[in-house]
């Protein structure tokens, strides 16, 4: 569904992403994990063209987004969901307006539509009663919850997720991660940055681990962990887990 082919990404003086190589079939989960610096974020951002390659391909079901067009980029886009860190939810709206308003400004669903749309989705990651409050009242778990309920909304095919549960207090990761788990397992595809070996080692069909801008090494989670190749990638498991 997505295929990267020699993607570089340079800023100014720095190289962040040096000939990256990939492919991510339907259904399958990714996990991306590696050291701070490590071009981690910068690579999913520019499988969605929110940071735009200085060379190479991304293939979003064999259409070039690296030579499209911004409005053609745009309904691309929607396609894939993408949660952050920081969840972004909008803090002037309730919780059920957040999961709305892509739906009905950008897919034109009538109002009643996108309601029982956000109901549905809101009961899937168990906050059904909080559809009226405003985010601010939610803990950091539950504003993760509704920024996932939020991506999925707009029935994406692709979920990208990065370090969805690093700013997270401990006893929280738990719920978010169970959240993601049970889209894994309905089948969506995901690509996850991730410091969550534990949800990797379940849930992931491959590890792609990253160090200086490049992927050093992909395998399977099992093999990644306890027998990796690279010297880096032994450097920094060694240390996490
Ligand atoms: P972390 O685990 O800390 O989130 P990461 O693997 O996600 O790290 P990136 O955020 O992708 O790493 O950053 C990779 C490198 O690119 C870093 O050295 C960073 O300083 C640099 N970088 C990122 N964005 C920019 C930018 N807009 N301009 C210049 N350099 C940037
Ligand atoms: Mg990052």
């Amino acid at each position: 569904i997505i295929e990267v082919k020699n993607l570089e990404k340079k800023y100014d003086s720095a190289d962040v992403l040096k000939d990256i190589n990939g492919v991510v079939n339907q259904g399958q989960v990714i996990c991306v994990i590696g050291p701070s610096g490590a071009g981690k974020s910068t690579f999913l951002r520019c499988l969605n063209l929110l940071e735009k390659p200085t060379s190479g391909t991304v293939l979003f079901e064999g259409t070039d987004l690296v030579s499209l067009k911004t409005n053609e980029l745009t309904t691309l886009r929607e396609r894939m969901g993408m949660v952050f860190q920081s969840f972004n939810l909008f803090p002037n709206m309730t919780v059920i307006e957040n999961l709305k308003l892509a739906p009905v400004r950008v897919k034109h669903m009538s109002d009643a539509d996108a309601t029982k749309k956000a109901t549905e989705l809101l009961e899937r990651v168990g906050l059904a009663e909080k559809a009226d409050v405003y985010p601010s009242s939610l803990s950091g778990g539950q504003q993760q919850r509704v920024a996932i309920a939020r991506a999925l909304a707009m029935d994406p095919e692709v979920m990208l997720f990065d370090e969805p549960t690093s700013a997270l207090d401990p006893e929280m990761v738990g719920e978010v991660l169970a959240v993601m788990k049970e889209l894994a397992d309905e089948g969506m595809t995901m690509v996850v940055v991730t410091h969550e070996m534990g949800f990797a080692r379940e849930v992931a069909d491959e590890v792609w681990f990253m160090a200086d801008g490049y992927i050093l090494e992909k395998n399977e989670p099992n093999e990644l962990f306890n027998n990796p190749q690279n010297d880096r990638a032994k450097d920094f498991i060694g240390k996490i887990i």
